[in-house]
């Protein structure tokens, strides 16, 4: 059995105090039977996890380099040290504005689980490639290159996100129809990948706009074990009832 997850991924958003706050309010109010996760940025993350106790905490990002001359950059090792759990991978904004390339989140891939960093790899098609019907090709291709090479050792530890670029931060969700085609596709990919029963237990979370009203009914898919969630997730009574409602 596939265990929900209803990840918040902030993005760049809060101030220390803010995320804080965050954290007091939802602790106490979130259901048990469903991973709870925010992706915080870097700088505040140690903070929310010394308050966090089921709340889970993941980074947004990660180099794949374990230290050196990457200036600006943040290690797996200083993850690791920060008791981070899991780690955004390869997002549509990192692969648009940073030039993440497929290779690049492959290896980030594989350094996150050496250091047992939980990954949520991010994988999604641009409107055009949407409306020119290469939805397929595209996700085939994030998908065998983020994990070519990548040893699967437990599968509850390794997270995909379905994420059409042209549902995130637009207001225009994926119909249940359109994330459960694709997360299914995605599935399928991964069983060829890995072999059916590994497939079977990796869990794939839909983002693109995902609020309170629409997380149930797209959970309510086989296909679909939660969501990575943007601008719903930075208010504590919305990230609680996201969080509710999935579980
Ligand atoms: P929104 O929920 O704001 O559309 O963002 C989705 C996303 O990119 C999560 O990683």
């Amino acid at each position: 059995m596939r265990k929900p997850m209803l990840a918040g991924n902030w993005k760049m958003n809060k101030t220390r105090d803010e995320a804080i706050q965050f954290v007091l309010a939802v602790e106490g109010n979130l259901p048990a039977s469903i991973d709870c996760v925010v992706c915080a940025p870097a700088i505040i993350l140690r903070d929310i996890v010394k308050r966090a106790e089921t709340l889970k905490v993941g980074a947004q990002n990660m180099n794949e380099n374990e230290s050196g001359a990457y200036t600006g950059e943040i290690s797996p090792v200083m993850l690791k040290d920060t008791q981070v759990e899991y780690v955004i991978l390869g997002h549509s904004e990192r692969r648009a504005y940073y030039n993440e390339t497929n290779e690049k989140i492959n290896a980030k891939i594989k350094k996150a689980l050496e250091f047992e960093l939980k990954p949520i790899v991010c994988v999604g098609e641009v409107l055009e490639e949407r409306e020119t019907g290469k939805t397929y090709d595209v996700l085939k291709e994030q998908v065998v290159k983020a994990f070519d090479g990548v040893t699967i050792k437990n599968p509850a530890d390794v997270i995909i996100a379905y994420e059409p670029v042209w549902a995130i931060g637009t207001g225009k969700t994926a119909t249940t129809e359109v994330a459960e085609d694709a997360c299914k596709f995605i599935r399928g990919v991964l069983a060829d990948i890995f072999g059916k029963a590994v497939a079977d237990e990796l869990r794939i979370l839909y983002g693109g706009s995902m609020k309170p009203s629409n997380v149930g009914e797209l959970m309510s898919e086989p296909d679909i074990d939660g969501g990575l969630v943007g601008g719903a997730s930075l208010k504590a009574d919305s990230f609680i009832e996201l969080c509710t409602t999935a579980a």
